[in-house]
């Protein structure tokens, strides 16, 4: 019998925002800092640009003041400032509490998501010297079981790392070959939707899993747009899936009971004209904007708590009500393969990632991340 947890009342969704640093261009070009944050309210102030009022007059948008508040917001811009907030801190916030979760047998999932240059990667993956929520989350896991270890329970942990890059799957365990091999999608009743032949490596130690990131992301496709020399136009999914297996010697049975933790770095969410994409690039764009638009929609879905009832309420619905009430994992790879780790009673946050200087993208992506909550 498992505990009831957190999404049975619906709300499960977290919602943290997080600004960074200055980058060299924004330092270059001497941008002011758009984005204002209260550490004890939460609020997210974006302030109109400075050059606002000239803008609105040529293309008649209204620049106003927004306000948004969210479960946490981190101020990771400006180091000296006493609020600063650094990469344990986002950690702390939902991953030791996530962790828990997995340990009951819960699915996980974490999304970062924003423009590109937002600092997606910095807050999953991190640097050497600041490693981001992935490797943490992997550390934590590998603490736990190493102190459970003289307990009757056996631990098994598994790593896969994917990309979606044009609703195509690629595995970025394997060595990429030319012309790409992309994977296929399966559904089966005992294993749910799982994509065949994907690399899921067992692994003993975090040093193990430590190779298995650092082949990942050599593997990541990487493409330049006129925003960012290497900007990343594909979803990277890490997944641990961590398997229990309790033996009881009073009645020579054992229990199971199998958790994976999904760590997504999406593709960045900024419009495919804003990077003057064309052909190829343009096609990308459209099929980022369709998927992350259904995780929205996905995850918004879940996030109201009628629509969570609803979705339970299985058997008594008649049929129109019940169509009504689909939340529309199918409608993208992306949300179709997460299907299991994102409803019902799996736990789900997303980081929202936002410069301090672009008024429009970071609007677009507090607005996203609003939805969600
Ligand atoms: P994205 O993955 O969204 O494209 P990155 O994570 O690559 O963006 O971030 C862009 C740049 O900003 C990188 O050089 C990264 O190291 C830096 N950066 C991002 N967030 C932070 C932060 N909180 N503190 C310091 N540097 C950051």
């Amino acid at each position: 019998q498992r505990p009831s947890t957190p999404s049975e009342d619906g709300g499960h969704v977290k919602v943290v925002v997080r600004v960074r640093k200055f980058i060299k261009r924004e330092l270059d070009k001497q941008s002011p800092c758009i984005i204002e944050m209260n550490p004890s309210t939460n609020e997210t102030t974006l302030h109109p640009p400075v050059q606002a009022s000239e803008d609105a007059k040529s293309t008649k948008r209204a620049y106003e003041e927004r306000k948004f508040t969210f479960d946490k917001s981190f101020w990771s811009h400006r180091e000296q400032d006493a609020h600063y907030a650094q990469q344990h801190d986002v950690y702390a916030s939902f991953g030791e509490e996530f962790l828990d979760h997995n340990f009951d047998g819960y699915h996980t999932c974490i999304f970062a998501y924003g423009q590109t240059g937002s600092g997606k990667s910095y807050t999953m993956m991190g640097t050497l010297d600041q490693p981001g929520l992935i490797p943490r989350t992997c550390r934590g896991l590998f603490e736990r079981v190493e102190a459970e270890q003289n307990s009757s329970i056996t631990y098994n942990v598994h790593v896969s790392y994917f990309e979606i890059y044009n609703e195509h799957v690629k595995d970025l365990l394997t060595p990429r070959t030319t012309p790409p091999t992309y994977l296929k999608i399966r559904e089966s009743r005992s294993d749910g939707v799982y994509v065949q032949n994907l690399t899921d490596e067992p692994v003993k130690c975090y040093e193990d899993i430590e190779r298995l990131m650092k082949m990942g992301d050599m593997n990541r496709t990487t493409a330049s747009t006129k925003m960012n020399d290497t900007s990343s136009r594909s979803h990277a999914v890490f997944t641990l899936t961590l398997k229990q297996i309790q033996h009881d010697i009073a009645t020579d049975s054992t229990i199971e009971r199998l958790a994976r933790m999904r760590l997504v770095d999406l593709a960045g969410s900024e419009r495919a004209n804003r990077t003057e994409a064309t052909g190829q690039r343009l096609r990308e764009g459209g099929n980022i904007n369709q998927s992350l638009t259904t995780l929205g929609r996905v995850i918004a879905a879940l996030a109201d708590p009628k629509r969570q009832r609803a979705m339970r309420m299985t058997g008594q619905q008649n049929q129109s009500k019940r169509r009504a009430d689909v939340v529309p994992f199918r409608d993208s790879v992306l949300t179709w393969l997460l299907k299991d780790s994102l409803g019902g009673n799996s736990k789900t946050a997303m980081v929202a990632c936002i410069s301090p200087t672009d008024y429009e993208e970071t609007l677009s992506t507090l607005r996203y991340a609003d939805q969600a909550k």
